[in-house]
């Protein structure tokens, strides 16, 4: 599926400040070592086709970088943290809420797992979209719109990620989400930070959550406010 790419020492100090960061957040994520599955597809996408030219040569650096339209590619520690806390079995079907350049799109796809995946923003939509089918990742699932509503048609999901900062849980994603599954979501809580949140959903419905790590998202935009809905 994923195609190869140079820098094999770049790929290496990459997984390494990921390993790194795992331990040093221990406390709060209650993860201290990557999965070996998820580690394993950071390794194999190749990151420098998901950034513009201009972003190429800090690829594989463990940072978020611009993507355009004022949105950008996760951090490659936060991507890997939240694909571990959805907890998914291979074969699993879930939705993603924030396509983007579609990064966090083909972890998921490697896992391998059935991936939904929604951007609100046509052009990210569109390129994503192009940019899995040419890295060989066809069998992704993409549409252009507002996440908040989810994607009922596929519903019930065995995890739901959202990759863009909401100020409240969205009812229909959690209603869409199966029980047992995991919610994974940055959540503002004013004084203009986020925290990111996992939820697992339980028999009457609820979400039992818990507070993951602070983080900084873009934010989940209204598609009424923004004129594309
Ligand atoms: N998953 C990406 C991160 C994308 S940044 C990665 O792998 O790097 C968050 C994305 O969420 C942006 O592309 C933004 O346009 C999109 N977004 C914001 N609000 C949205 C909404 N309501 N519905 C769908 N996508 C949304």
């Amino acid at each position: 599926m994923a195609s190869s790419h140079s820098g094999q020492t770049e790929t290496q100090k990459l997984l390494a400040e990921i390993r790194a960061d795992y331990a040093a957040t221990a406390d709060t994520t209650g993860l201290s070592i990557p999965n070996p599955a998820v580690l394993a597809a950071i390794e194999r996408v190749p990151r420098d086709r998901f950034v513009p030219a201009a972003g190429r040569s800090r690829a594989w650096d463990n940072t978020a970088l611009p993507i355009g339209y004022r949105q950008t590619i996760s951090q490659p520690f936060v991507v890997a943290l939240m694909t571990d806390l959805l907890a998914l079995r291979p074969g699993a079907k879930v939705l993603e809420v924030g396509t983007g350049c579609g990064y966090q799109t083909a972890i998921l796809a490697e896992l391998p797992v059935d991936v939904y995946s929604i951007e609100v923003i046509p052009e990210l939509a569109r390129t994503a979209h192009e940019r899995l089918h040419a890295l060989g990742y066809s069998k992704v699932h993409t549409r252009t719109g507002d996440g908040h509503a989810g994607w009922p048609e596929a519903a019930p999901f065995d995890g739901i990620i959202v990759t863009a900062a909401a100020d409240r849980m969205p009812a229909p994603l959690v209603e869409q989400l199966a029980v047992g599954g995991h919610m994974v979501i940055p959540l503002d809580t004013g004084w203009d930070a986020q925290m990111l949140v996992v939820g697992e959903k339980q028999e009457n419905g609820e979400l039992d959550t818990r507070r993951v790590l602070a983080v900084r998202f873009v934010p989940l935009v209204n598609a009424k406010e923004e004129g594309t809905g």
